[in-house]
């Protein structure tokens, strides 16, 4: 989570402005279909008894190096949640978009509210959501979703919310971000509920997730056996897999166990990107929960 040097951002300007020209008006997404309930026998395909997303921020070479072909080894696909300015290697990001893999936004520069202070010093004063208006918030992410437009030729996506912040700007002018993301995004990954997602009452502009960080194969397993039995949509945030690839990452074996596990379960558990299961959801006329139903729980 350290932030671009000068020259790097220099060349991140430059690569923009070249492609500028090409670009093209980002698609607005579909607003969300909104229908009656969903009966919950049938929600999931091919009677699968519940879904799975596994999701890894912060663009690391570890991710299109090693993360992205076990998966697709075991015929499995994941999130991959860029941070514009810590892309150093396009051309293996596209071949990861064309294999399946969903690449989602996660900013440009990584902006986050640094409460407490001491915890940021990683982040510059500068990207600081409490400091962001809703124009700045929306011009960040819709010039990602443009960036990212160049590597996966425009797909529909989700927003891995940077820290799982949910609101930006400060005091009496703090504002929920989900009026933006529903505008610019299928779907968002909110904030650490550790409680699988509803499939009935979703809340897509803050879908809760798991921190799957630091944990064993047992543990992870224990987790998606309960929402296994409860129907539910459990989605997993990573960082790095293996020591060195990230300050927050999971072990290596561990995270091999996990995969090899999900493909062996795959009659009852259906692992794919977020976007494809949000947008499976809201083809059946999912409902949307209100926000509050999400909101209880802060993020750790
Ligand atoms: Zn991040």
């Amino acid at each position: 989570m350290t932030f671009a040097s000068p020259p790097l951002r220099a060349r991140l300007t430059s690569f923009l402005v070249s492609f500028g020209a090409t670009l093209l008006a980002t698609p607005i997404m579909a607003a969300p279909s909104v229908g009656d309930s969903v009966s919950m026998r049938g929600v999931w395909p091919a009677g699968a008894a519940c879904a799975v997303s596994l999701t890894y921020d912060d663009g690391r070479a570890i991710h299109h190096q090693l993360v992205a072909p076990l998966l697709e080894a075991h015929g499995l696909h994941a999130t991959f949640y860029l941070s514009i300015q810590q892309v150093r290697d396009p051309d293996e990001w596209r071949k990861v978009a064309a294999r399946g893999h969903e690449l989602g936004n996660h900013s440009l520069f990584h902006p986050c509210r640094r409460e407490p202070a001491e915890k940021f010093g990683w982040l510059a004063e500068d990207y600081d959501l409490a400091n962001y208006s809703p124009q700045r918030f929306h011009d960040e992410l819709e010039l990602a979703n443009r960036f990212i437009d160049l590597l996966d030729g425009g797909r529909p996506r989700t927003y891995g919310n940077n820290c799982t912040n949910l609101t930006i700007g400060r005091g009496d002018r703090e504002q929920p971000m989900d009026p933006i993301l529903e505008q610019l995004f299928v779907a968002a990954r909110g904030t650490v509920t550790r409680k699988p997602v509803d499939p009935m009452r979703p809340v897509f502009t803050r879908l809760g997730h798991y921190s799957g960080d630091g944990k064993t194969f047992e543990q992870l397993r224990a987790e998606i056996e309960q929402a296994r039995e409860r129907g539910g949509w459990i989605i997993y945030m990573f960082h790095g897999v293996g020591q060195g690839t990230h300050s927050l990452f999971i072990d290596d074996q561990e995270h091999r166990k996990l995969i090899e596990w999900l493909d062996r379960e795959r009659a009852s558990i259906w692992t794919a990107p977020v976007v494809e299961i949000a947008r499976h959801l809201k083809a059946r006329g999912v409902r949307t929960g209100t926000r509050r139903n999400d909101a209880a729980s802060r993020p750790n």
